[in-house]
Parts: C-alpha cells; structure tokens; sequence
C-alpha cells in the first residue's frame, strides 16, 4: 500500500510532515504511537464522513482519537488513517433536542468550565481535565460525582456517529433513547460500549432522564459551587501489614455499607491510594460537594471508620480544605492528577461488588512491601449509588451492582523496563484475583472490569486463567446485543482494535 495523504495541509498531517512525529506523540501512555499514512483532522461532520469516507475507499483502515487519553493503544495503530477529532471542541445548548450538544473533541475540563459558567449545570464526568468526552462517554465515565448522579451515559439521549455501510459508503447516523427511534440500538451501544468500535462519533447530546424543562439551567444536574476535600494519610515506614488490611477492608466495607442510590452518603465519594513502600505515603482521600449540608460531619465520620481499630496513627488526618468546585474540577494540575502524564504506562481495572477479603488484601500488600523498589500503585475509587439505579441492560454499562473501581498502575519512562514494570503489574493483579483465575470473575465480590481502563492481558490466556472471555469481563451479558450492533452499523469491521467488540461468529466466517 502507498502512503498517500490528502494534499489539504490544515486537514491532514503526513508522514513526512515535520508535524508529524509530534501529532502521533499527543496520547498519553507513549508505548503506543501511532505509524500512520496521515493524521486526518477533521473540523464537521461532513468533513468525517469525506475522511472515513476516502480511507475506505482508498482500503487504509481507519482508527479515531479525540483526547489520546486511552491507556492501551486503541485509539492508535499500524497503518491507515488516523482520524482526529481533537479540533471539534464545541459545547452548547441545543433547544431543537433540549439537550446539550457536546462534540468529541471537548476536553473534560472545558465541559465543566463552559457548563459551570454559562448555565450553572454539570455532567458525573471523570478528574483528568485533558481527557476528551470523544472516548470518555463512549467508554462509560464517571467521576467524583457518579455516586450522586451516576455514569456519564446515563445523560446520553442523542449520539452522531459516521458509520459505513456493507458497500463502503460512510455516513452519520443520529441516534436517540427514543424506542421508537430505527437508530435505538446504535445509541444503546454507545452508553457504555467502548470507543472505536461501530463508527466516528461527532457528537453527543445530554440531559437529565426524565427533565421535562425548556430551561437549559434545569435539564443537567446543579453543579456544586465549593468542595471539600480531606485526606488521612500514612507513612510506609511506620505501616504494618495488619493494620494497612484493617485501613482497607474499613474503607471497602464503609462503601459496602453506604452505597445504596440516594442515601445521604452517597453525597461523598473517596479514594483509596497506596504505592509501593520505597515511594510514597499510603493515602485516602474524601470528596463531597460543600453545599450538602453537614458535609464536613459526613467527612469525619468516614474517617473515623477507615481509622477504626488501626493502630498506626495518621500522619495527616484533615478534613478543612474546602475550595471553588470550579477551580478544583479544572486546575491544570487536574491534566495529569496521577503525575504520570507523557511516560510509559499500563493498568489495570476491577470493578469491586465488596471489600476485598483480608486475604486478598494482605496479599496486595506483600506486592508493595517488597525491598526491591517497584513502580507500581494501586487505587480503589468509590462507586455504586445513583450508578446502581440504573438496570444492567438499560445501557451499555453493565456494571450497576459495584461500590469501588479499581485500578492497578505501573509508569516508567525507559522503554528498556517495560517487561520489568509490566511483569511487576501482572504479578500483583494475579495474585489478588488467584482465586478466579487471575481476573475479576463476576460472582458475588467481583463485577468484571472497566473498559475505558482496557487491558490486553484480559485477553491473553496467559494472563486470563479463568476460561471467562474479555469481552464477558468488561461486557457482561451485554456483549451479544452489542456484537449485533456491530454486524448491523460496521458490516466490514473497519472500526477495530485489540479489544474491539467482534462481529457475530457466522459473519467474521464468511468475511475470512
Ligand atoms: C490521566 C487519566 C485520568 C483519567 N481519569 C478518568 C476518570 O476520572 N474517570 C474515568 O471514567 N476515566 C478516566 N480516564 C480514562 C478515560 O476515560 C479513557 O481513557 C477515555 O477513553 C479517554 O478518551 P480520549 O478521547 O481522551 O482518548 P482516546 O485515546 O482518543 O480514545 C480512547 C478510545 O476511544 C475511541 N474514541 C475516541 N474518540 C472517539 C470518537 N469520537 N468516536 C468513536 N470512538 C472514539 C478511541 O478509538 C479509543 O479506542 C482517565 C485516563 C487518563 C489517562
């Protein structure tokens, strides 16, 4: 194949182009770059569908990005055409579908600011400003408010997306929550069913379910106007493996405890954070929007029950700093709040339905207590309420039982360490899952894993002892509705990646 580009140079950078090395570079984990005939960047709709639409012709396979925030090389490739959606930016009301029109290429911090500023409304989106709703919403965000007003898509009542028909030809499709809508199920799949997978999306459209109001100030949730956030944190040197399991089975089992959609408690979320001893501090940190009465109270009392019974005192225990919600939601240190932005990356997710057991814990813990020196951390950051409101099928988001994501992290910056890092990573997540094969099994303590936290491994057998697929682990019992979605909107399986949702089975026969 030859490397053709489209001569339109504000459209499309080249391989050649002296913009070109930096324009594959933009994600965020840099041990996936793409190789690209041209980055194409696309300011319309009608400029995606003539994009798609030459690089199908042409026979270049098309792969989308709008933030580069995806951890596991999904939004770049081998090859084709690189489809960049990162200029279409626009955020507005839209009265025609009372509803908010977001394009892919709003970063999230741009979406709190304009929402926050122009109608005093907000969306349950992710903490890292520089992420692009393009694959946020797709891939079923969620964020420091989800437990109050659960997933990202739960907002969802229109989507655009350019597709390509069984000959080849592109075009945009918008598709409604409406049942009655022929395009129902190309909506469904897109609250929650990953990004990358059926088609270019270019454009969302959100609102609260349910909002009957003309007045745009109505149809999202209020934003907060202050927030307070506490933190207890422990030093490793003075750690013991005892009390770091009681400091989190006390965390998990107060989520287990205060999770049920609309409780009071649901008002506060948390995180849980400990890196490997030669590092740093082990580390929870509490998040409630200031306005909710007896907030302050609500922190304490969490506190007071993640310290339960622990020996080792606090080095830090505050639950004072309370700040401007819009300052906090978009300072720029929120680009890159894990500090690992532009390095060398992999993680891993689970979603958690209870704490972990001790054992499980104390196993974890080995991993981070070891004299070696490892670059690896782990998080579980609180879920459940108003997520699990929402019925496993009514989105694409099938996880509607869990109270903690959680997420196992290794960075590094020398290309040379990745196996040691990524061995290191495997090591602690399979050790924690041993009991299911290596993996969060869903049974009654585990809910599969998060697909916008993608992992390959899930889909090794080397990594994935359990005999449950990937796809059963981020998808659920969702998976066959949405391989139809696929069969119907990407009949030639353009849209693809190492974790793409598969064409039935008779289909990819036929097309071998
Ligand atoms: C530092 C950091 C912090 C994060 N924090 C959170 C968080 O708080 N909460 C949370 O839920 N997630 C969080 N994430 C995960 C994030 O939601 C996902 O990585 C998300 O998919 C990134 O979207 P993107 O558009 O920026 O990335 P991209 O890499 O551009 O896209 C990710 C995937 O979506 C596809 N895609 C992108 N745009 C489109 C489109 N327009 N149409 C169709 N497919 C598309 C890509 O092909 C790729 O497969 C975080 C990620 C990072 C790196």
């Amino acid at each position: 194949m030859t490397r053709t580009a489209p001569t339109d140079t504000a459209s499309a950078i080249a391989a050649g182009d002296r913009r070109y090395e930096t324009a594959v570079r933009c994600g965020f984990n840099q041990r996936f770059v793409s190789d690209v005939d041209y980055i194409s960047y696309p300011r319309t709709t009608a400029d995606v569908v003539a994009a798609v639409g030459t690089a199908v012709a042409d026979g270049k396979r098309v792969t989308v990005r709008s933030g580069g925030h995806g951890y596991e090389g999904t939004g770049s490739t081998e090859g084709g055409v690189l489809i960049d959606v990162s200029v279409m930016t626009s955020v507005e009301y839209d009265p025609s579908r009372r509803a908010f029109a977001i394009q892919p290429g709003a970063k999230v911090g741009e979406i709190y600011r304009e929402l926050y500023k122009r109608w005093g409304v907000t969306l349950p989106m992710g903490e890292c400003i520089d992420v692009c709703i393009g694959g946020h919403l797709v891939g079923g965000g969620f964020g420091p408010l989800s437990r109050r007003y659960g997933a990202i898509v739960d907002y969802l009542c229109a989507v655009e997306v350019v597709v390509v028909d069984a000959a080849g030809q592109a075009r945009a499709i918008v598709a409604s929550d409406d049942p009655a809508d022929p395009h129902h199920d190309l909506w469904w799949a897109h609250t929650g069913g990953g990004g990358g997978n059926f088609g270019v999306v270019t454009q969302y459209w959100l609102r609260t379910p349910g909002a009957t109001s003309e007045d745009p100030g109505q149809l999202l949730p209020p934003a907060p106007t202050t927030w307070r956030n506490g933190y207890l944190m422990w030093p490793w040197d003075k750690m013991t493996e005892q009390d770091f399991v009681r400091i989190l089975r006390n965390y998990g089992t107060w989520f287990e405890r205060n999770s049920a959609p609309g409780s009071r408690e649901t008002n506060l979320t948390a995180f849980f954070c400990a890196t490997h001893k030669s590092s740093d501090v082990i580390t929870v940190g509490s998040l409630i929007d200031d306005d909710v009465p007896g907030a302050r109270e609500m922190t304490n009392e969490f506190f007071d029950a993640v310290c339960e019974g622990v020996e080792v005192e606090p080095s830090v225990r505050t639950s004072d700093e309370v700040v401007s919600w819009l300052y906090h939601f978009t300072h720029t240190n929120r680009a890159d709040h894990t500090g690992l932005g532009g390095s060398r990356f992999k993680l891993k997710s689970a979603y958690l339905r209870k704490a972990y057991t001790a054992e499980q814990i104390a196993r974890a813990y080995r991993h981070l207590d070891t004299e070696d020196p490892r670059k690896i951390f782990f998080m579980f950051i609180g879920y459940g309420g108003q997520v699990n409101a929402v019925a496993p099928e009514a989105t694409a988001v099938a996880q509607r039982s869990s109270i903690l994501k959680g997420a196992y992290l290794s960075s590094w910056w020398d290309p040379a360490e990745d196996d040691h890092h990524i061995a290191n990573l495997r090591a602690l997540y399979q050790d924690v899952y041993a009991d299911t094969g290596g993996v969060p099994v869903t049974n009654d303590a585990n809910e599969g894993a998060y697909i916008n936290y993608p992992d390959r491994d899930l889909a090794d057998p080397e990594w994935n002892t359990s005999g449950v697929s990937w796809s059963t682990l981020y998808y659920q019992a969702n998976y066959p509705r949405l391989r139809k979605v696929k069969q119907r909107y990407d009949p030639r399986n353009e849209f693809r990646h190492v974790l793409s949702i598969e064409l039935p089975e008779e289909q990819r026969r036929s097309s071998a």
